[in-house]
């Protein structure tokens, strides 16, 4: 495209709430044969809350949000949001009006598998199976059978291990975009095929993509792990869109043609991006490309 036609096509996406980043990025948009969507806060709205929770000890249930909202406390997960929300409101409703909030040290972040922390004198880990097998830590049958239960319902089940030993989950429901299946099925009219990748479990996964019809997913990948889908489906010859929000995707976005981020998601991400979809709506992918289609079709 002529530097004119870039200038007028990026100030179009501009007006419409889609920041492109530069000509090169405008370029590619058009070719595009397959887009990535993460799945929280991408496809989900992102603020997921707590629906349920099951404890596996004799600890009593304040103490187990306690400890796990201390942990999390530190933490820009939404997931870590969900359950310092659903510990404060659990308070509230025990009538304790002032702020509960214990401290921790020691607090770390295990991308796409949770975090670690020290409260008091306890040893915390919240987060998935793969957090606790990094901790060596084991999940009895009451365990993993709560765990499936929680994934077939689309429900994304947080393991909270006390000194070694699981003491209880939660189970997290993000709702979907309202939007999301349309575009999935307004793409595929595009011949543009549409892929989930989370690190979220296969089966909570899998029942999402189904509600809106995506039909390959990526579950269980970490962020080096969701670049790499995405290389392989390069050296495929397809041309990748990703789409996502949060500090976990800004190797896939960085690693895809077109990176596109969701405004409402977090820095890191929005730098990492080529385009950035403002209103947070997944209907500005579509936006995107089909500026993109029509600025190149134009100068052709
Ligand atoms: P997504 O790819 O769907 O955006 P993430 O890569 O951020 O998800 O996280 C993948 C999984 O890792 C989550 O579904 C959850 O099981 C776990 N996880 C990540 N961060 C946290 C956290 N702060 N607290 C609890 N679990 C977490
Ligand atoms: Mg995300």
């Amino acid at each position: 495209a002529t530097p004119t036609a870039v200038m007028v096509a990026t100030g179009k996406g501009a007006s419409q709430g889609v920041l492109i980043k530069g000509g090169n990025s405008l370029e590619k948009a058009h070719k595009v044969t397959t887009v990535i969507f993460d799945k929280t806060g991408t496809l989900t709205i992102g603020k997921p809350a707590v629906v349920h929770t099951q404890l596996f000890s004799k600890m009593p249930l304040l103490e187990l949000c306690d400890l796990a909202a201390a942990a999390e406390a530190n933490s820009e997960h939404p997931l870590a949001k969900a359950i310092v929300e659903h510990t404060k409101k659990l308070h509230q409703q025990y009538g304790h009006h002032d702020d509960h909030m214990v401290e921790s040290r020691e607090f770390e972040v295990h991308l796409g598998a949770g975090i670690s922390a020290d409260v008091g004198e306890r040893s915390v880990l919240v987060g998935n199976k793969r957090l606790m097998l990094a901790f060596q830590i084991s999940l009895d049958t009451e365990v993993q059978e709560y765990m499936s239960e929680a994934e077939q319902l689309a429900r994304t089940c947080v393991l909270v291990a006390v000194d070694g030993r699981i003491c209880g989950a939660f189970a997290v429901s993000d709702p979907l975009k309202p939007e999301a299946g349309r575009v999935v099925s307004f793409l595929s009219a595009m011949r543009i095929t549409s892929i989930m990748v989370t690190g979220d479990n296969w089966a909570t996964a899998t029942a999402i993509a189904r509600e809106i019809g995506i039909k390959t997913v990526y579950a269980e990948t970490d962020p080096a792990g969701k670049a790499e889908r995405i290389k392989d489906l390069q050296k495929k010859g397809l041309i990748v869109a990703m789409v996502g929000d949060g500090i976990n995707d800004s190797p896939a976005l960085a690693a895809a043609d077109v990176g596109m981020a969701i405004g409402a998601g977090t820095d890191v991400a929005i730098e990492a991006a080529d385009v950035v979809l403002m209103k947070s709506n997944l209907e500005d992918v579509i936006t995107a490309i089909d500026l993109s289609r029509k600025t190149l079709s134009r100068i052709r």
